[in-house]
């Protein structure tokens, strides 16, 4: 298990995390979400022990982890970090990127293993190129899938698929956190991405103003969304007098109601349309599906 406890830390004067506490359990999917700069690579980091912390301790298992003060080399042997700013050696391929830390004892085994990590981040036929020659989303995979050659306890992702094309993101993320599953990886993920949480992590925190805002199970957030920046994480809401905060697909259009709304422009979405709307003079949002006239009544329905 990884334990956080009281932690607080600041670069200058003013703390960018405060009294902070959780913990992970072994094999778990953690995620860390906030607003950009409200610290999420900074605690990733501190977790590294790249840091010294102005109060509190971090463990993983019974072993403190501990900052530069304490340590020649950072980072912890059982534990990496793909930074959000990822260094690979440029010069060689991706198969010796990958391979750069693996023993060359079994020379085959090393050979199988940068296979399946190939596979993993679906680069296998890019294997004998050299990294310089890369996109920033292929170097990208090629930091996770050399984090990850030598099987680490725990791996401490930063946005890792932020600089990953929608054409790849989907599958990529499907199978790097399948793989991380099926290894018994503990893994903490600091994303702005809805999708790299709702379907893959067990458990979520909320950073804000040096707290932490929320904690839950990623559905339960969802489901209660306790303040509307937790509402805006997941997708598109209103505020409604007398039912609080309701997401746009909770609201659908009815034969009749009280909640009268006037249609002031839809938004093509693929498999819907977000309808923009009046209601009582404040906007409302809602999702259907077929545009609907500029000017037209509806009549919506909260769905719970
Ligand atoms: P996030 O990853 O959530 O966007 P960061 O952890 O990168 O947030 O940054 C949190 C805050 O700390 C920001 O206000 C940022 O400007 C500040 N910060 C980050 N790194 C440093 C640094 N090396 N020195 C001083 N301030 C920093
Ligand atoms: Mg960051």
């Amino acid at each position: 298990m990884l334990q956080v406890n009281n932690l607080t830390f600041q670069y200058k004067k003013q703390p960018i995390l405060k009294d902070i506490s959780f913990s992970v359990k072994t094999g778990e999917h953690f995620s860390v979400i906030g607003e950009s700069g409200s610290g999420k690579s900074t605690l990733l980091k501190l977790i590294y022990g790249t840091f010294d912390l102005n109060e509190g301790h971090i463990f993983w298992k019974e072993n403190e982890i501990l900052g530069p003060k304490y340590n020649l080399i950072i980072g912890p042997k059982y534990m990496k970090y793909v930074a959000q700013e990822f260094d690979l050696m440029p010069f060689i391929t991706v198969a010796e990127n990958i391979g750069a830390f693996l023993s060359n004892f079994y020379p085959e085994e090393k050979q199988t293993r940068i296979q399946e990590l190939l596979d993993v981040i679906e680069l296998t036929s890019y294997a004998n190129i050299k990294v310089k020659e890369l996109s920033g989303g292929q170097k990208q995979r090629v930091a996770i899938a050399r984090a990850i050659a030598k099987q680490p306890e725990v791996l401490l992702l930063d946005e890792p698929f932020s600089h990953i094309d929608n054409f790849k993101k989907q599958s990529l993320r499907r199978n790097l956190f399948k793989y991380l599953k099926e290894k018994n990886i503990t893994c903490i993920v600091a994303t702005h991405d809805k999708d790299d949480v709702l379907s893959f992590s067990d458990h979520m925190i909320v950073l804000h103003e040096a707290k932490i805002m929320a904690t839950g199970k990623p559905q339960e957030l969802y489901k209660n969304p306790e303040n509307k920046l937790i509402a805006s994480f997941f997708d598109e809401f209103n505020e409604i007098e007398n039912h609080g905060i309701v997401y746009a697909n909770q609201l659908k259009v009815v034969e009749n109601s009280n909640l009268k709304a006037t249609v002031k422009q839809s938004f093509y979405k693929g498999s819907y349309y977000l309808i923009e709307a009046d209601l009582d003079g404040k906007k409302v949002l809602f999702e259907h599906d077929a545009e609907l006239q500029t000017g037209i009544n509806t009549y919506l329905s909260y769905l719970k």
